[in-house]
């Protein structure tokens, strides 16, 4: 059977046009009730990559997840709705910046939504992954349609990185930083962590130098879902103009037999991709520093990219969570002072995970700020 990808016009994030297009989007493949089953407990996922206004293009427009919970509203679902944002906002108190400054925040108290934040982990197989996975029946992602750096499109298998706590997602970029690991990694996640439906915002995209600032918008003018990631993504790909076997998350994915990228396998429903495909985007610089890596060098740089935790004495209340905690007893009470023994330190974050008190701060070595990781 074909996989099914809908594709639907959209011109712009005004209120009315986007819920039409979002249902319009959802019917086309089968409706709501297709994939989530009525009066289930539902985790949406959109792509809050950092905390900047919606008119930046970078998260996923709030407009978009307004119509999204609204549809799984109408069939009676409880909903919950979070995200990790990018590595460096794990904290908690940076996550509830880009709640705000995204509006997520306020669509959900429109909405009566329940926004949660990834603080606590579950392993699957060795991915850590976040708890409210548990606390729900069934997983949609909303992703936004932007180019990326490192593993050139960011949509519907990538968004799910955001289904690692923070603190975590440090660990996994440190020893999975070239293009091709990385990938593997993400189609780990996706294996683990299946949406029942991926609804792309893709009415302002992302081209250039995406994911975020250094990216160039794009008027798309599109929303696109489906129930198979790789088909999405494998859409995403012919839109850009390029093969979605140069996507290494697609063709890991498909390999994996996880869904499907074979263009004449995909069943396009809506708009006519022939009519869609214009220009090619623009994108990210493919000779990039990441890729051009010889293996031999690979364990070297592993060493010099390092993530540590540092201890903010001003807030910390010497609650010693962090020292009951730490798996190999690198932290210590000196003095009425918390000391960390980073020889011992293997940068797991259970301190920063656990202190009541936010008061532990994740930093990075220099080479990895050098190299962008
Ligand atoms: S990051 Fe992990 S290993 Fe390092 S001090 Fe914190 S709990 Fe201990
Ligand atoms: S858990 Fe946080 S507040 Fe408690 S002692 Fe450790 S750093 Fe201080």
């Amino acid at each position: 059977m074909k996989a099914e990808v809908s594709i639907v016009s959209c011109r712009n994030y005004q209120r009315n046009q986007v819920q039409e297009a979002v249902k319009k989007a959802i019917e086309l493949i089968g409706g709501i009730s297709k994939f989530v089953r009525p009066g289930s407990r539902v985790l949406v996922k959109p792509n809050l990559l950092m905390a900047v206004a919606p008119e930046a293009g970078i998260d996923t427009h709030p407009e978009v997840v307004r119509a999204v919970v609204k549809i799984l509203k109408e069939i009676n679902c409880r909903v919950i709705l979070g995200d990790a944002p990018s590595v460096w906002a794990g904290h908690s108190e940076n996550t509830e910046r880009v709640y705000e400054l995204s509006g997520v925040k306020k669509i959900c108290e429109e909405e009566g939504v329940r926004l949660v934040k990834f603080e606590r982990k579950i392993w699957r197989d060795g991915i850590p992954l976040t708890s409210r996975l548990d606390e729900c029946d069934f997983l949609v992602s909303i992703p936004k349609f932007k180019t990326h750096d490192l593993t050139i499109l960011t949509g519907a298998i990538k968004n799910l990185f955001g289904l690692v706590p923070g603190t975590f997602k440090t660990e996994l970029h440190k020893n999975h930083f070239k293009p091709e690991d990385f990938s593997k990694i993400l189609v780990d996640i996706y294996q683990r962590a299946r949406p029942a439906l991926t609804l792309v915002d893709a009415i302002t995209a992302m081209e250039g130098e995406g994911p975020a600032t250094s990216g160039k918008l794009r008027q798309t003018n599109l929303l696109l879902a489906s129930g198979d990631c790789v088909a999405l993504d494998s859409v995403m790909a012919m839109i850009m103009g390029i093969e979605p076997g140069r996507i290494f998350t697609t063709r890991e994915a498909s390999k994996r037999g996880l869904g499907v990228s074979d263009k004449n396998s995909i069943s396009i429903k809506g708009e006519s991709l022939k009519n869609i495909i214009s220009q090619p985007f623009e994108l990210p610089p493919t000779g990039s520093f990441k890729k051009k890596i010889p293996e031999p060098l690979v364990n070297i740089i592993k060493k010099l990219i390092k993530y540590y935790p540092v201890i903010n004495h001003k807030k910390c209340t010497r609650c010693r969570v962090c020292i009951e905690v730490c798996p190999v007893k690198a932290m210590n009470m000196k003095n009425e002072r918390i000391t960390v023994n980073y020889s011992k330190c293997i940068a797991c974050f259970c301190c920063q995970e656990n202190c009541p008190a936010a008061a532990i701060n994740i930093k990075k070595s220099i080479f990895a700020k050098i190299i962008g990781l």
